[in-house]
C-alpha cells in the first residue's frame, strides 16, 4: 500500500507514512484471523467496497468501508472511510424492524397475539414437531353469547371482557412455546406444542374454572349469571402432508359441538 486517502489517516490516526514504518495491516487488524480475513477480501475485491471493523493509532475499534484500487506497477492504494454512524443508523433501522414486526402481530385491543402471529406460530411449532414426531395440541375457545353480553352492557364493556378473557387464558399458560392469540372477534385459540389430549383437557378445564372466577355479570346468558366460554380441542402428531389447517379445522368442529351440546364446555377431536 503506497497511499491512504487523507481522511482516513485522520480517522485512524495513523500517516501512511508511519503505517509503511509499522507493519500496516497488523496494526490495523491485530487478530490474525481477521487480518487474512480482511487481505483475502481485499486482494479479490478490487476497486470494490468492503466493510471492516478497523483499529485506529488509539486503539478504538470503529467501522469502516474499504476499497483498494491496484496499480499497473502491483502496488495499490488504499481508499477508507469511516461508516461508524451509517452502522449506528443502519443498527437503529434493524431494532425498528425488529419492533414493527412484533407490533405486526400484536392484537391492538388485547395485546396478545393477533391471527399473524397464530399462524406464523403455528406454522414454525407444526413443522418443528413434525420432525420430532412429537403431539400439538390447539384450543379454540369462544365466549358464550357475547352478541347478548354487548347488546346488554355495550361495546365498551364487551372490549373490557375481551381484554379480561385474554389476560386469563393467558395466565393459565405455563410454557414458553404455548401460545395465545386473538383468532377473531371474540374466539381465542391457543397453541400447546408438545402436549397430548389429556394436557391439553387440563388446560380447558383450567380456562373455563379461571374465567369463572372472574365472574364478569351477564345476566341475560341462558347458561350461567356470568361469562363463560366454550372450548373446541384438536390433538395430532403432525406430519408433512398435511397442513395445520386440517387441526384448525378439526377444532372448530369441537367448539361447534361443544357449543351444540349446551356451551360452557369443551370437546375433544383427534387427528
Ligand atoms: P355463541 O354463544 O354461539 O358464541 O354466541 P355469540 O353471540 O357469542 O356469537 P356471535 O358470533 O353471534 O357473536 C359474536 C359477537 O362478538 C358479535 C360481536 O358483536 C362481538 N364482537 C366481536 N368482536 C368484538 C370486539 O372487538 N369488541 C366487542 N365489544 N365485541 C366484539
Ligand atoms: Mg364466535
Ligand atoms: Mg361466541
Amino acid at each position: 500500500m503506497i497511499w491512504v486517502n487523507q481522511e482516513f489517516e485522520t480517522v485512524l490516526g495513523w500517516s501512511v507514512e508511519q503505517l509503511r514504518e509499522h507493519n500496516l495491516m497488523v496494526e490495523l487488524y491485530p487478530d490474525p484471523e481477521y487480518r487474512q480475513q480482511v487481505t483475502d477480501t481485499i486482494q479479490q475485491a478490487d476497486r470494490n467496497w468492503r466493510d471492516f471493523k478497523t483499529r485506529t493509532r488509539l486503539g478504538q475499534v470503529i467501522d469502516t468501508t474499504w476499497a483498494n484500487i491496484k496499480l499497473s506497477d502491483g502496488s495499490s492504494i488504499g481508499i477508507g472511510q469511516d461508516i461508524s454512524d451509517r452502522k449506528k443508523i443502519v443498527l437503529a433501522l434493524e431494532e425498528t424492524n425488529r419492533e414493527l414486526q412484533h407490533l405486526a402481530n400484536l392484537d391492538g385491543l388485547t395485546q396478545i397475539a393477533n391471527r399473524r402471529g397464530f399462524d406464523e406460530h403455528l406454522q414454525r411449532e407444526w413443522n418443528r414437531l413434525t420432525r420430532e414426531a412429537a403431539p400439538l395440541s390447539l384450543l379454540l375457545c369462544d365466549i358464550d353469547h357475547f352478541k347478548l353480553y354487548n347488546d346488554t352492557y355495550g361495546h365498551i364493556a364487551g372490549d373490557q371482557c375481551l381484554r379480561q378473557i385474554a389476560r386469563a387464558i393467558a395466565e393459565t399458560l405455563k410454557r414458553s412455546a404455548d401460545l395465545v392469540s386473538r383468532y377473531g372477534g371474540e374466539e381465542f385459540a391457543v397453541i400447546l406444542p408438545n402436549t397430548v389430549a389429556a394436557g391439553a383437557t387440563q388446560v380447558a378445564e383450567l380456562i373455563q374454572a379461571r374465567v369463572q372466577q372472574l365472574q364478569i355479570d351477564h345476566g341475560r346468558s341462558p347458561i350461567a349469571p356470568y361469562i363463560t366460554v366454550s372450548i373446541g380441542i384438536a390433538t395430532t402428531i403432525p406430519v408433512q402432508q398435511v397442513l395445520p389447517d386440517a387441526l384448525v379445522a378439526l377444532a372448530d368442529e369441537a367448539l361447534y359441538q361443544a357449543k351444540a351440546q349446551g356451551r360452557n364446555a369443551y370437546r375433544l377431536y383427534s387427528l
